[in-house]
């Protein structure tokens, strides 16, 4: 599989790699099968966190005898010095090693967040002083949400890496502006959220195969991260050995999506919804865009599926982009006007009703 430079870590590390987020949901036994597995495939590069429930723990007790085959990375969510010294001492015992390649300031999302870290007594300043210790190689940044502070942290200089939410349905976030800002920076760009916390993916049963996997939308949705030249590495998270077998398999045989490929990958995720746990899948496109009494359908829409598709930890993100939205899904007027523009057939206004009750409204 092909290995990219990380940035300026200039870590070589295999642009298909392994997010531990979906560790929790297995057991001990099942997350060393699929760790080992992901080893002997050849990917070198598992990215978990602290508050990644147990996965720091199982990634120590599976691969604590071949730490010398991977490179590991790991967050902490604290804000001040003190808590993030502590933090970064139990994911050294949990991963049961005495050196962390990347550490990452966790969802730093919100200006207040970017501000705590970086005051004096703040995160910053432990990971720091844990680098010049010897017990981390590299400082990285997580940043779910807020370009602002995306462009502000990429042009500080403080990070070695940053990582970034990115799929077919949420490219124009990053992708025009702040990817590119990364990579003229020199920062390693790694990819979460590349399958929306696992909503770009097709019901076990009901999988249609194409783009070179069994889940077309999966390895669709892997090749159309990997295929950005701004993007060093992509971290799906994994939790079955098939799983492993068939993304690796993506990265394998990588190659660009074709014009087609790229509208038929569209298509399968529209489709995605008529066969999973509510609607139509909405695709960002914007053109149900202006609606009739002004609200922003599409971000309506993205609050609905973070919520439904992140783990309960990260809500509070879902709720700042609903927070966001100035008009709600009350004001609907039902006028029908959006839905007749929607390419993926979505009924919006009773959508919009659906996703209002999941943030109580
Ligand atoms: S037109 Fe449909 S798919 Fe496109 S943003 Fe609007 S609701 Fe989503
Ligand atoms: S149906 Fe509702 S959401 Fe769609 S344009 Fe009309 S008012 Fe806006």
């Amino acid at each position: 599989m092909e290995k990219r430079r990380l940035g300026k870590t200039a870590l070589e590390v295999t642009m298909l790699s392994y997010g531990g987020i979906k560790l929790p949901n297995i057991s001990e036994q099942e997350a060393a099968e699929c760790l080992n597995l992901a080893l002997d495939l050849g990917i070198n590069f598992i990215d978990t966190a602290r508050n990644y429930r147990d996965s720091e723990e199982k990634i120590g007790k599976a691969l604590h005898n071949r730490r010398d085959e991977f490179y590991i990375a790991t967050k902490t969510s604290a804000r001040d010095a003190r808590t993030v010294e502590e933090q970064l001492g139990i994911s050294l015992r949990n991963l049961q090693t005495d050196y962390i390649d990347i550490y990452q300031l966790h969802t730093v999302s919100n200006a207040d967040a970017w501000a705590a870290v970086r005051a004096p007594g703040g995160a910053y300043e432990a990971a720091l002083k844990a680098r010049e210790e010897g017990k981390i190689g590299h400082i990285g940044i997580t940043i779910h949400r807020d370009k602002q502070v995306m462009r502000e942290t990429i042009e500080s200089g403080l990070f070695e890496t940053i990582m970034l939410c990115y799929n077919p349905m949420d490219a124009e976030d990053v992708a025009g502006e702040i990817l590119p800002l990364a990579k003229e920076a020199d920062m390693g760009v790694i990819i979460m959220k590349s399958l929306s916390g696992g909503q770009l993916t097709q019901p076990k049963d009901r999988r249609i195969a194409g783009m070179g996997g069994p889940d077309g939308v999966v390895a669709g949705t892997l090749r159309f991260v990997m295929q950005n030249p701004h993007v060093d590495v992509v971290i799906p998270g994994m939790q079955a050995a098939h799983e492993v077998e068939e993304n690796v398999a993506v990265a394998e045989n990588f190659a660009p999506l074709s014009r087609q490929e790229h509208e038929a990958l569209l298509h399968l995720i529209g489709q995605l919804g008529t066969e999973l746990r509510y609607g139509q899948v909405c695709l960002r496109c914007g053109y149900c865009q202006p609606c009739t009494v002004g609200i922003d359908i599409p971000a309506v829409f993205k609050a609905a599926d973070m919520k439904r598709g992140y783990d309960e930890k990260l809500h509070y993100l879902a709720s700042e982009v609903w927070e966001s939205v100035e008009v709600k899904p009350d004001a609907c007027i039902e006028c029908g006007q959006c839905v007749e523009k929607c390419p993926a057939g979505i009924n919006i206004p009773q959508q919009l009703k659906e996703a209002a009750e999941l943030f109580g409204n």
